[in-house]
Formats: structure tokens, C-alpha cells, sequence
């Protein structure tokens, strides 16, 4: 979680921190803060909130200096306040630090500085690295050497920047993500967890691998692993299309990445159309398939669940990746792992592909971003080609991952799908231009307290992924649900107070579906139908248009997507910036 950024310029650095910050504040938002160098001491500054608060508040004397720092925090260690928000400084100010992370072992090193003289201001784990960095830079009079000494004591997942007051920048990566670009006049170095943040003149990159450490002065940088040797890496070239992502006309990303699935859902996956061939013929050799994610991609997992036994026998087990570690027992050599995440970071997710790894199974992951750590990690990679997904909740990278999946299925069902993007995306587009219905809904809804989202079959991971977008998004109760499970419990909630959502184009559940609405109809809850066909029993119908029943869950999501960011929006919400989430999640 958190973005962490660095540079070191000729010219002034704040503006550049804080434009990179906000570029990369959909990763974590609770707070926010600076630190830079300036006449041999660190200037720091931090607020709670949202890197423009900071921004606001930021003293002029912070406008100078040629080497900085900059986090916004997603606290896992000590609440959300101004003292807990990053920088942190060791105790004679000399070293800040701005860290992505957990280090899990803070509480014995803290005791360990306290008994060397040292004391604490913040509740976090990160303040300890800069005491720890302090603690051997006394030592031994070496930056380099403080830092083997440092890391060698660090447990957990974490990067982390330190800047030294006299304008040297350190940069330490270990399973958390950091990139070091180079500005195209070789005169600036731009530290950044994710590659939106780095500067218009960032031309060349290098991924930093776990476990090194790169030491930046104003005149170059030396990288060297965590034993102090000289290490090698690679440069490569900025994406040019990840470079500058903005809302263009629209009011909030939610709503210009909903209004982009039309689009994405033609190009996924285009650029892997051979890793999707080769993929589904190393399906028909394995046995087993196990599917894991999270959150939103723990959904598009469950589609695949539903939809490969149509044309296979394979046993498909589809596992929450937080689960994994307890769930050992399907994972065999003869099984096949597959893994989704739009980031690619996810460290529940990576934790899983390790997990699986180490029992020998080879990995193929469903992943936005190529250049991430689960795409680096696995033996093969299905890139989903949809651009940078910038608000929290995950909406056009949901249906790539299902176009996805439909993609594999159609071709192990030898193309008895009828899969075509062009009528999904012309489907979705009318979905998205006829939004007054949803709208006019939203406006009931924001005073609802709770919503439960029914479907059957293949709407039941759609039901899911509603749901999950209302709790995200408006933080109304919201639950998914099978919709025969209704009468096994969750009815004895319905009451008049209660909507349901059902999932009900016609098809194979539209008949069980209408005795579930006659159920629920009689304990006086009110029904939203998403449906191609009305029905005399829906209080309120969302229209969406025909199409071919196997396909209905491409398209069936966007409604309730748009309900979801309607209803944030009637709360008076910020559907992009949801409360204690962040869009990266690094930490387990
Ligand atoms: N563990 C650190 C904290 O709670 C860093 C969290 C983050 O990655 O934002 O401050």
C-alpha cells in the first residue's frame, strides 16, 4: 500500500514530489508528507488527509532544495495522525525516512534503540529504520555499511527511501515495489513506487529487484545487493501510455474507467493471444486447476469456476489467495495455479504463487500490470491490456479478467461460445449512455441500509462482485448471494427496509429466480431487476440489452457498477478515494 517517492534534481524538488504524490495517491491516502534537504537539514513536513491538504498547508521554506522525499500513508502501525504520517527522522534529525510496508519485528528493534539511548515520537514501525540507519552510520561512518547492517535486521516486507541531510538518497527494496527512473538530461533520479509518479522527463527506468539497495548522489547512483556487492540491473524505457493518466472529461476515474469497458473489452488480452493458446493447451494436460485472488479478482476467478467445466473435466478449485497457506492440500505438481491480480503486487497474492511454487506447480498469472512483481513471478503472463486503473474499486480490469476467461473458454469449447467483443462492447455502451434508471435508483438507495445482490449460476460471481462494489464505494451493507440460498437464512432478514438487486436475464435461472423474487416480495422488500425482459414484480428495472445468455455476466456488472458510483456520489462520497482501502494492497 502507500506510495513512496524520492528526487534528487538540479532543480527545486517539492512541486515534483508533490505532482508525483498525487499521481500516485490512489495507493494509500490517510496522510501525507515531505521532507527535503536544504542547507545541511532535513525540512519536513506532514497532515492528515490528501496530499492537496498538505499542499495547502506547505510552508514556503519547504520550496527549496534539490533532494526529497515524499509518502502517503495507508497506516497499518499506529492510527492515522500527523505524528504517525511519514517522514520519520532518527533522533538528531540527520536521516528521514518514507517506507512501504511492514517491518515485523519493530517492536524488539525499538526496545533494542531504547536501550542504546534512543526514543520514539510515533506509533509506527517505519521510525525505526531511520534510528537503525542512525544507530550504524555512529558505528561505522559508512552509508553503505549502515545499510547491509540495517537490512540485515529488518524483518517483513518493505521498501523504503532515506534521505540523508547532506542530499544523498538512499533507496531499499524488499517485496514492496520501488523503480528508480533517470530524468532524460542524466541529471535527475526519480525514486518511485509505481511509474505514474515519476516526472515528464523520466525516460529510462530500472525495476529494482528485491533485495538491493541503490545509493543516489546529485552526480549518479551505485546499486549493490543486500551483502554490499555491486550489483547489475536493467534499464529500460518509461511506457509511453502509462505516463500521463488523467480523468480527462470526467468527474471522478470510477466513472471514465466504467465508461471505458467498451473499449478494454476489445483489446484485452491482445497483446497475449499466443500465452492464452499455449495456456489452454497446458490445461488439458493437467488435472487440476487452482484459481486464486482477491477481492474483485477472487470473483473473476469464481467465473472461470462456473464457466471451464462446461468444456472440461478438470477438477477447478477457485481459493481465496489470503487462504492459501491453509488450503495446501490442493495443490499439487499435477495441478496447474492460476493467479489474478490487477496490480500485481498484491501481497496476499504473491504470497499464494510462492506458496504454490514451492509445492512445484508451474504458475500462469491474469495480471494488469506487466511489470510487476506476480508478472515477473509467474511462467506465464496474460496481460489485461486494459491501461492504468486508477480508482480503488475495480471496475474495467474486472471485465477484462472475465474477458479473459471467456476467451480460454471459447477456445476449449472449440468456439461454440460465440464469443464476439464487438456486440459485448456495443452492449455495454448502451448500458452506459442509458444511465438515467440507475441514476433516478441511486437517489432511494443512498438511504438504504441494507442491499443484498442476488444471482444464480454464472450471475453468481457478478452478484459477488456488486456487492463488493456497493460496500467499497458507498459503505452500504451489501451483500452477494446465490439466490437459492435465500430461503437457508438470509430471508429471515428481509424485511421492508431491505432492496435486493437480482441478476435475471432470461436463461437458465430466470425461472428460479422469479419464485426467489415472489419469496422476497412477500416480506416486503423492494426488487431492482437487472434483466433484458421486464417483469410485473420488479419495483424498479434496470434494461440491459439481449444478447447471447452465456455472455450476460460481461455485461450485467456494469449497471450495478454504476449503481454502486451513482449512490457514492448521492452520499456525497468520493467514489475514487473509498475510506481505509487503497487501491495496492502490499501488505497482508
Ligand atoms: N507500516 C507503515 C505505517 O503504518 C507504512 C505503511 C504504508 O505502507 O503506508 O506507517
Amino acid at each position: 500500500m502507500c506510495s513512496i517517492i524520492g528526487y534528487a534534481s538540479s532543480e527545486q524538488v517539492t512541486s515534483t514530489l508533490l505532482k508525483g504524490l498525487k499521481k500516485m495517491e490512489y495507493r494509500g491516502y490517510d496522510s501525507a508528507g515531505i521532507a527535503v534537504a536544504s542547507n545541511n537539514q532535513l525540512l519536513v513536513q506532514k497532515e492528515i488527509g490528501r496530499v492537496k491538504d498538505l499542499e495547502q498547508k506547505l510552508d514556503l521554506k519547504y520550496t527549496t532544495g534539490h533532494a526529497g522525499i515524499g509518502h502517503t500513508r495507508w497506516a497499518t502501525h499506529g492510527g492515522v495522525s500527523k505524528i504517525n504520517a511519514h517522514p520519520h527522522m532518527c533522533n538528531d534529525e540527520s536521516i528521514g525516512v518514507v517506507h512501504n510496508g511492514i517491518i515485523e519485528n519493530y517492536d524488539e528493534l525499538k526496545n533494542k534503540l531504547i536501550a542504546r539511548g534512543y526514543s520514539f515520537k510515533s506509533k509506527t514501525d517505519t521510525e525505526i529504520i531511520p534510528n537503525l540507519l542512525s544507530y550504524h552510520f555512529n558505528q561505522t561512518n559508512d552509508i553503505k555499511q549502515s545499510i547491509i547492517k540495517t537490512v540485515y535486521e529488518l524483518k517483513g516486507n518493505y521498501s523504503f527511501i532515506a534521505l540523508i541531510r547532506n542530499e544523498t538518497m538512499v533507496a531499499v527494496k524488499h517485496h514492496e515495489p520501488l523503480i528508480l527512473g533517470i530524468e532524460n538530461d542524466g541529471k535527475g533520479y526519480v525514486l518511485a513506487s509505481d511509474i505514474l509518479g515519476f516526472t515528464e522527463k523520466t525516460e529510462d527506468i530500472i525495476d529494482m529487484d528485491n533485495n538491493q539497495f541503490a545509493i543516489i548522489l546529485s552526480n549518479g547512483f551505485k546499486m549493490y545487493d543486500f551483502k554490499g556487492n555491486t550489483s547489475s540491473y536493467l534499464i529500460s524505457k518509461l511506457p509511453q501510455k502509462h505516463k500521463e493518466v488523467n480523468k480527462e472529461n470526467f468527474e471522478h476515474f470510477t466513472l471514465k474507467e466504467i465508461n471505458e469497458q467498451p473499449a478494454t473489452i476489445v483489446s484485452t488480452g491482445n497483446e497475449n493471444e499466443q500465452t492464452i493458446d499455449a495456456f489452454t493447451k497446458s490445461i488439458r494436460k493437467k488435472e487440476n486447476i487452482v484459481i486464486t485472488g482477491s477481492g474483485t479478482s477472487y470473483y473473476a476467478g469464481l467465473m472461470a469456476r462456473y464457466l471451464f467445466p462446461m468444456f472440461i473435466n478438470n477438477a477447478i478449485n477457485v481459493i481465496k489467495s489470503s487462504e492459501m497457506k491453509f488450503s495446501e492440500h490442493f495443490l499439487n505438481p499435477s495441478s496447474i495455479l492460476v493467479a489474478i491480480s490487477q496490480s500485481g503486487e498484491s501481497a496476499d497474492v504473491l504470497e499464494a504463487i510462492s506458496i504454490a511454487k514451492n509445492r512445484g506447480l508451474s504458475i500462469t498469472s491474469v495480471v494488469n500490470v506487466m511489470r510487476s512483481t506476480l508478472a515477473k513471478e509467474s511462467d506465464y503472463a496474460i496481460g489485461l491490456n486494459c491501461g492504468s486503473e486508477i480508482g480503488v474499486a475495480a471496475t474495467k480490469s474486472f471485465t477484462s479478467q472475465l474477458a479473459i476467461f471467456y476467451k480460454i473458454a471459447d477456445k476449449l469449447s472449440e468456439g461454440k461460445i460465440g464469443l464476439n467483443f464487438n456486440e459485448i462492447s456495443q452492449a455495454m455502451s448502451k448500458i452506459i449512455k442509458e444511465d438515467d434508471k440507475v441514476k433516478k435508483i441511486s437517489k432511494e438507495l443512498k438511504n438504504v441500509h441494507d442491499i443484498y445482490v442476488l444471482g444464480r449460476g454464472i450471475h453468481y460471481p457478478i452478484a459477488m462482485e456488486g456487492a463488493l462494489k456497493i460496500k467499497e464505494i458507498t459503505y452500504i451493507h451489501a451483500e452477494g448471494m446465490s439466490a437459492g440460498e435465500l430461503k437457508h437464512g438470509p430471508l429471515a432478514l428481509m424485511d421492508k427496509s431491505a432492496f435486493v438487486i437480482i441478476l435475471n436475464p432470461e436463461g437458465d435461472t430466470y425461472q428460479d429466480n422469479l419464485s426467489s423474487i415472489h419469496e422476497i416480495k412477500a416480506r416486503g422488500a423492494k426488487i431492482i431487476g437487472i434483466s433484458n425482459k421486464n417483469n410485473e414484480n420488479y419495483d424498479y428495472f434496470i434494461e440491459i440489452p439481449k444478447i447471447s445468455e452465456i455472455l450476460y455476466p460481461l455485461i450485467e456488472v456494469i449497471p450495478l457498477q454504476q449503481l454502486a458510483y451513482y449512490t457514492s456520489l448521492e452520499k456525497g462520497l468520493d467514489p475514487d478515494y473509498p475510506r481505509n482501502l487503497a487501491k495496492c494492497v502490499t501488505v497482508k
